[in-house]
Formats: C-alpha cells, structure tokens, sequence
C-alpha cells in the first residue's frame, strides 16, 4: 500500500509518503557499520520530516530515526520565502481577510487545476490548528496578508522562521537528526517494510524499522526526475534546495508504488537571477507590487493563485521577463525584501519617471500602468485583469523600486 497525504502541522505545500510494501534483498548484502533499531524512519529532515519527527515522540514512539542526506537540516523548507497558506483563522477574519472553506475551495476548483479537493478540504480545516502549532512553537506567523495566505511579524522569511522553531523543538524532543545520510534503499520481507538501506560518513547502514516515512521533498533540482515528469520545463533556473532530487521516486518505484500528479510542476514566477544564483522574489508581489513587461505595462493579474500560468503569461512577454515594481510602503513592510535591496537586487528611484528610466521602459507607459493601477486600489477593483489578492499597493510613497524577475 503507498499513500501520501498533506501533512497537517505544516500546511506548507508538503507531502509525506509512507510505505509498506514487496523488496526483497539479497542475504550476501553485506553492511559497513551494524545494523540501528528504529520505530519509525523518517527520511528528510525538512518541514514535513522534522514535524512528523516531533509528533511521533510526542506520541510516545522511542527511537524516532531522522535522516538528512544533506549536512544540514531545513530541505527547500529553509528557503520558503513569504507565506504561510491558511484559510479563515481568527487572526484572518480580525483583519478582514477571513473567507469560508467553501468558498475557497470553490475558487479553487474554477482554476482548472487538478487537486484532489478532498485533501484539500482536510488542509484548509487544519489551518487554525496548524498555525497554532507553528506559533506555539515560536514561528511568529502572525501577520494577515489575504485571505488565503499569513506571513511573519516583520516580513522576514517564512521557512527560515519555520526551520529555527522546529529545530528548537526537534532539539527538546532528543531526537537528534543523522546528517550527510541518504536513504537509498527501501528493505521489504514478505509484503511489510523491514528497513532502510542508507549511506553515509561510515559507509552503509540498515536503520531496521518497519514504518518509514518518505520526505523527501520535491524535485526540481534534480534534472533526471524533472525530465521525466515534466520535461517542458527541464533546463530552467531552479530557487528550490540542492537536495530537492525527488529521492521518493528512486525509493518507491522499485515497490511499485502509485505517484500521482507528479507532471503538476508550480513554477515560481519570481526568480531574480544574480552570480549564478537565483532567488525568489515572490515577497515582492506578496506585499502588493505589480508585474510590467518591458514595454512598461501590465500584462495579467500579477496575483494569479496559479503560479505556473503566471510563468506562461510571463514567457509569453517580450524578452520572457518582467519587473516587480514597488514603493517604500512595500519594502518597509518585509525584512525579506530589505535584505534582497542591500544585495543590490533592486533599481531605486524617488518617482516612477526616474525608474522607468532606470529599467528601459517607456517612461510614458509605466506612469499611466502605475497611475491607473492606484486607481484600481483605491477603489477596491482591478478593471483591467481582475486581480483580487494583496490589491493593496497604491504607490503614494517613494522611493521606489523595481526588480527584474523570469520564471
Ligand atoms: C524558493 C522557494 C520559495 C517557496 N515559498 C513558499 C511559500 O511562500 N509558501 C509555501 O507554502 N511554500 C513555499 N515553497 C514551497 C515549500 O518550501 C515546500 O513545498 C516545502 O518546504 C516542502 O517541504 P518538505 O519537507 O516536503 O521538503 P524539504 O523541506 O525539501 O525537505 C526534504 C528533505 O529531504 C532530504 N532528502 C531528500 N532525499 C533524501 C534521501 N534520499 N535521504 C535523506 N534525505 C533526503 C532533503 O535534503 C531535504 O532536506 C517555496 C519553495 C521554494 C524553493
């Protein structure tokens, strides 16, 4: 049997596997160090590993063993940048960001996007239980930015406060995480799991369990698994973590385990690429910047929920890029993007004519986009593309900023 399932306590976009299933090795198997004892063996230490590690002791199991191939925890988790998705919590309705399930799941199925509503329905009625548990364990996720979405106190990112909070907890749980060690083996006998082959420092180990959880994450940085699910998009920058190699598929094919929407790629439509790093500047648009091509004008809603058709739209532009611009409401708003400003990665100026300069676009076009965009704010309606998220911006404080981002 495989089944993977959102994991409550995280609500970021995590699965977590589990299998039981037909491997059988061979006895001349030899192992470098001895075999381990384990409960439960959860592999990858990112949200999902890490909280499924602190829920397990917490409900008593003993020897809870948390592999990371990685010398580091904290998986793409660690690079989550702006928002934490919850739908109508208390902290979203005092604000007046509060929405009903129904209603969001409605929105949900009219974007032609294949969920799996039921798991969406149990994720959206975890919300306030999950942002409860990520701000009792010290994340700071307190701040309303839409109806579906709460980020941090003072904008900074998510996942390095997510990561920070877990790991304190992981820490006073005692389970203490095996670093720089890679599953790569599922061991079976009989129909039921009996261990996880893994490699590391010492050379191979059996970890000897019969329950393993697979958090592995996703796999866009891992070409071959990238080719093979969604080759259209092989060869793009990736922002997601190094260790994000989708492992699950050369874990659990072998078992013949059933993968589902494996080919539904999200794409992130803020990527600034600087020295051969590429960022997400999704916090830029989170806190209420539009998107201009390169003639300076507005080509879609910039809040699109679907960040793949955003990146399609976007490609679809001269160049295939655009900027995020910005005022200085926005970025007093998010330590994520003052951090980005000291990098370099934004043009200032202190009005919009000076930073159409700035970029290259008719100085013309991006007042009149700008102008007619406050408008919209003020008035509660975007006329051109409908945009109903984070409508918030209304340029009325310089300086400003633009960001030049591709998918
Ligand atoms: C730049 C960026 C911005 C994002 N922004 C947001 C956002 O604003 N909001 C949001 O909800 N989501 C966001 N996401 C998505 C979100 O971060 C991920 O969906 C989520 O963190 C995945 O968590 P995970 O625990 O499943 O995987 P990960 O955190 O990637 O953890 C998996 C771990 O498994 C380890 N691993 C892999 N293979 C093996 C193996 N064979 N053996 C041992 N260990 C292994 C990896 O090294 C990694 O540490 C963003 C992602 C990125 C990259």
């Amino acid at each position: 049997m495989f089944f993977t399932k959102e994991l409550k306590v995280s609500n970021l976009t995590t699965k977590i596997a589990a299998v039981s299933c037909t491997l059988v090795i061979g006895p001349s198997m030899a192992f470098a160090a001895p075999a381990q004892e384990c409960d439960v063996v959860i592999i990858g230490a990112g949200g999902a590993g890490i909280s499924s590690a602190i829920a397990l002791k917490e409900a008593g199991k003993q020897k809870v063993c948390l592999i990371e191939k990685m010398p580091f925890v904290g998986g793409a988790t660690n690079l989550a940048a702006t928002y934490f998705t919850v739908i109508n919590t208390k902290e979203q309705q005092a604000a007046g960001k509060g929405q009903s399930i129904e209603k969001y799941l409605e929105s949900k199925k009219k974007q032609n996007y294949p969920y799996d509503m039921d798991r969406l329905k149990e994720f959206s009625e975890s919300s306030q239980e999950a942002l409860d548990w990520v701000n009792k364990i010290g994340a700071n996720i307190t701040r309303p930015m839409s109806s579906y979405q709460m980020g941090t106190a003072d904008g900074r990112s998510l996942g390095n406060a997510l990561i920070l909070a877990m790991k304190k907890k992981l820490d006073e749980s005692g389970v203490v995480p095996m670093l720089s060690t890679k599953a790569t083996k599922l061991v079976t006998k009989d129909g039921k799991i009996t261990g996880v082959m893994t490699e590391g420092k010492d050379g191979e180990k059996l970890l000897k369990t019969n329950y393993v959880i697979v958090a592995t994450g996703g796999y866009s940085s891992g070409q071959e698994v990238l080719k093979k699910f969604a080759p259209e998009w092989a060869g793009l920058p990736s922002t997601s973590a190094v260790g994000s190699t989708g492992d699950a598929v050369g874990l659990l094919e072998p078992l013949n385990a059933k993968f589902t929407h494996m080919d539904v790629l999200r794409l992130n439509p803020s990527v600034h690429s600087s020295n051969g790093q590429h960022y997400s500047l999704s916090a830029a648009r989170a806190e209420g910047g539009i998107m201009v091509n390169a003639e300076g004008k507005r080509f879609c809603n910039d809040y699109f929920p679907d960040y793949t058709q955003l990146s399609k739209w976007m490609l679809a532009q001269p160049g295939g890029y655009a900027y995020i611009v910005i005022d200085d409401k926005a970025m007093q708003k998010s330590k994520r993007l003052q951090g980005f400003k000291a990098k370099g990665f934004f043009l200032e100026a202190p009005t919009i004519p000076e930073l159409a300069k700035k970029m290259g676009v008719p100085e013309k076009n991006l007042v009149a986009t700008v102008e007619r965009y406050a408008g919209f704010v003020k008035n509660g309606k975007d006329e051109d593309f409908g945009r109903k998220h984070n409508l918030s911006l209304d340029f009325s404080m310089g300086p400003f900023y633009a960001v030049k981002t591709t998918p």
